[in-house]
C-alpha cells in the first residue's frame, strides 16, 4: 500500500480524505494507494514526518499549523515554496524529503479569469495570504494587502511585493481575497475584516479561502450583491488535484474531487 496523508491540527474537519480517495477511486487505484489524515501537534511534527517513509508513505499535504515546518524539514524546496516562505505538500523520494507548495497554482485554477492588471486585495498575511500574493504578483496583478496585525502585511510585501494598507475602501477593486481564518469560526465577515457589504457589486469577484457547511456568509452577502464568487472548496480542489499529481504522476478528475469534497456540507 502506498500511503498519502494531510497533517494538520485541527484535522477531524479537513475535506481532503474524501476528496483524494475519491480521485483514486475514481482511476482504479484504490487497492495500491490510500489518503489518510493524521492529528499532529506541533511538538511531534518533525519526528513524525521523518518516520514516515518507513511507513509506506509516499507524501503529504500540510496544514494549518504546519506549513512552516514542513519547509524546515525539508531537504530541498521547489523554487515556489522558497519563494512563498511556505510549504503545502511533502514528497518522500529516495530517502529525501522534497517540499512543495501547490496552493499559490490551486488558487489560481479555481479564478474564473486571469488577473493580469486588475486591482486585488488580499486580507490576511498567514501562509494562504503569501502564496495569494505571489500568485497574484506573479499573473501581473496590482494587489493590496490588508492583515489584521500590521506589521505582518508590512513584512509580507517587503519580502513578496504588493502594498500594505490599513484603511480599505471596498469598492476600489476587482478582486477581493480573504485568506484570514475569518468565518471558520462561525465569525460575522463584516464585524473582523475592513470590507463594507454595501459596496461590493457587479464587477467584482470575491474569493473566500475558508471553506466549511456551504458557502460562507461573504460569499452569500457578495453573491447577493452581484459579484461573481469562488469557494473555499474550489481552491482546495486545485491545490489538492496539483498535489495528486506530483505524488502519482496521473492527472485526477476534478469534478470528481469537488463532488467528494463538496459533499454532506
Ligand atoms: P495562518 O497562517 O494561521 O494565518 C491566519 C490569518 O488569519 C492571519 O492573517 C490572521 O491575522 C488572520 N486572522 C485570524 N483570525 C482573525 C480575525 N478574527 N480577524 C482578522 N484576521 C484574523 O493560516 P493560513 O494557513 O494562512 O490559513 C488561513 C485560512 O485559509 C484558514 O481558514 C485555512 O483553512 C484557509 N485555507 C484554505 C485553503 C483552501 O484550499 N481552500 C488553503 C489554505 C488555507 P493575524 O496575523 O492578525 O493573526
Amino acid at each position: 500500500m502506498r500511503r498519502l496523508a494531510v497533517l494538520g491540527r485541527p484535522i477531524a474537519f479537513s475535506r481532503s480524505p474524501a476528496m483524494q480517495n475519491a480521485a483514486l477511486a475514481a482511476l482504479g487505484m484504490e487497492d495500491e494507494w490510500r489518503y489518510e489524515a493524521i492529528d499532529l501537534s506541533p511538538e511531534h511534527f518533525e519526528e513524525r514526518v521523518r518516520a514516515m517513509p518507513e511507513d509506506g508513505f509516499v507524501g503529504a499535504n500540510v496544514t494549518v499549523p504546519h506549513k512552516g515546518a514542513a519547509m524546515a524539514v525539508a531537504d530541498e524546496l521547489s523554487a515556489v515554496a522558497r519563494e512563498i516562505g511556505a510549504a503545502n505538500t511533502l514528497i518522500f523520494e529516495s530517502g529525501e524529503i522534497r517540499a512543495d507548495n501547490t496552493d499559490a497554482g490551486g488558487f489560481l485554477d479555481a479564478l474564473p479569469s486571469r488577473p493580469d492588471g486588475k486591482r486585488a486585495l488580499v486580507l490576511g498575511s498567514g501562509g494562504a495570504g503569501r502564496a495569494v500574493v505571489w500568485a497574484l504578483l506573479r499573473e501581473g496583478a496590482d494587489v493590496d494587502v490588508w492583515n489584521r496585525t500590521e506589521l505582518r502585511s508590512r513584512n509580507l510585501c517587503s519580502e513578496l511585493g504588493g502594498r500594505p494598507i490599513s484603511e480599505v475602501q471596498t469598492g476600489d477593486y476587482e478582486l477581493i481575497v480573504n485568506t484570514t481564518a475569518v468565518g471558520l469560526g462561525g465569525e460575522d465577515p463584516f464585524a473582523e475584516l475592513p470590507l463594507d457589504p454595501e459596496a461590493l457589486g457587479e464587477r467584482q469577484t470575491v474569493v473566500d479561502l475558508v471553506y466549511g457547511g456551504g458557502p460562507s456568509r461573504l460569499l452569500e452577502v457578495a453573491a447577493d450583491r452581484g459579484a461573481a464568487t469562488v469557494d473555499g472548496i474550489d481552491v482546495l480542489v486545485g491545490q489538492g488535484a496539483r498535489s495528486f499529481e506530483i505524488w502519482t504522476g496521473v492527472e485526477p478528475p476534478r469534478d470528481v474531487m469537488r463532488e467528494a469534497a463538496a459533499a454532506d456540507r
